[in-house]
């Protein structure tokens, strides 16, 4: 396929997003139910073209990513949370990806702190810049803010139904980045934290993707198999499924590693974390931010 045709790809999947985050900014509010807020972001995007690219992630407070509502969970926003939302469109497997954080607190210099990251990244981005220069520059809006980027979180390149491609987009100082070239699809995603800065998975999973195909015996495993065969290498929520004896279905595929499973990020020794994202494609002499 021609550039054009993936780019426009890629930019009908960011508008999209962009008109999803617009509505639902104002829908995350004390009381409203997280699950109500995922499937409306999930089925939005489906109406409006595009599929989803990954579950919708609701991380609150220390949770930074990979968490995203169980099916039937009952769970409602409470007062003072942080709430992250990643949302992610894919067309034809070229996807965009994107995050905001709403303050149901008083943490609005932490939200400021990601924003700006953003902001400031954005504006240095180019072809030919080095990924070192832009997590210095993500790190040292953070801190001029007072707070910390989380170190082992980073942005990412997006391939054809790839989530996570290289080059990889540390949100601090480093040495030996990659350098962006004209056309790549990048997300830049720094995460603020008034905490230590370095996350860790906890618990048990509600996302998976599939890793590769093996001979697998059960029947119910195989049919798990044909019901993800839609989102290919793509992740998927648990809640997503419905078949009986799902949890035998996907410890089994786990056990064999034809799945795998996404534990959400915590941070360690706690602290609040506020995210902010967008994907944007590297021009010439500059970049579009597509979402
Ligand atoms: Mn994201
Ligand atoms: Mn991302």
């Amino acid at each position: 396929m021609d550039l054009d045709e993936v780019l426009d790809k890629h930019r009908r999947a960011g508008k999209i997003l962009a008109e999803i985050k617009d509505e639902v900014r104002d829908k995350v509010r004390v009381g409203v139910s997280l699950l109500e807020i995922a499937e409306f972001i999930e089925g939005e995007t489906l109406k409006r073209g595009a599929e989803p690219a990954f579950p919708c992630n609701i991380s609150i407070d220390d949770e930074a990513a990979h968490a995203t509502p169980s099916r039937g969970d009952t769970r409602v926003f409470k007062e003072g949370e942080v709430v992250k939302i990643d949302l992610g469109a894919h067309i034809d497997g070229y996807i965009a990806d994107t995050a905001f954080t709403v303050d149901l607190g008083d943490n609005s210099a932490l939200l400021e702190a990601s924003r700006k990251a953003v902001e400031n990244a954005v504006g240095i981005i180019r072809a030919g810049i080095n990924t070192s220069e832009i997590g210095a520059v993500i790190e040292d809006t953070i801190k001029s803010f007072g707070f910390r980027p989380i170190v082992n979180l980073t942005g990412h390149g997006l391939d054809r139904y790839v989530q996570h491609a290289p080059p990889s987009i540390p949100n601090v100082h480093h040495q030996h980045g990659a350098e962006l070239k004209a056309w790549d699809v990048v997300a830049i995603e720094p995460f603020a934290t008034d905490g230590a800065g370095r996350v860790s998975e906890r618990g048990g999973a509600e996302i998976y993707s599939f890793t590769m195909q093996k001979p697998v015996r059960s029947q119910h495993a195989r049919e798990l198999l044909e019901k993800i065969a839609p989102y290919r290498t793509l992740p998927f929520a648990k809640r997503w499924i419905d078949m009986k004896r799902l949890d035998l279905a996907m410890r089994e595929l786990e056990r064999a590693k034809v799945l795998h499973g996404y534990p959400i990020l915590k941070q360690d020794g706690g602290g609040i974390i506020s995210q902010s994202e967008e994907t944007l494609i590297v021009l010439e002499d500059g970049c579009e931010v597509i979402t």
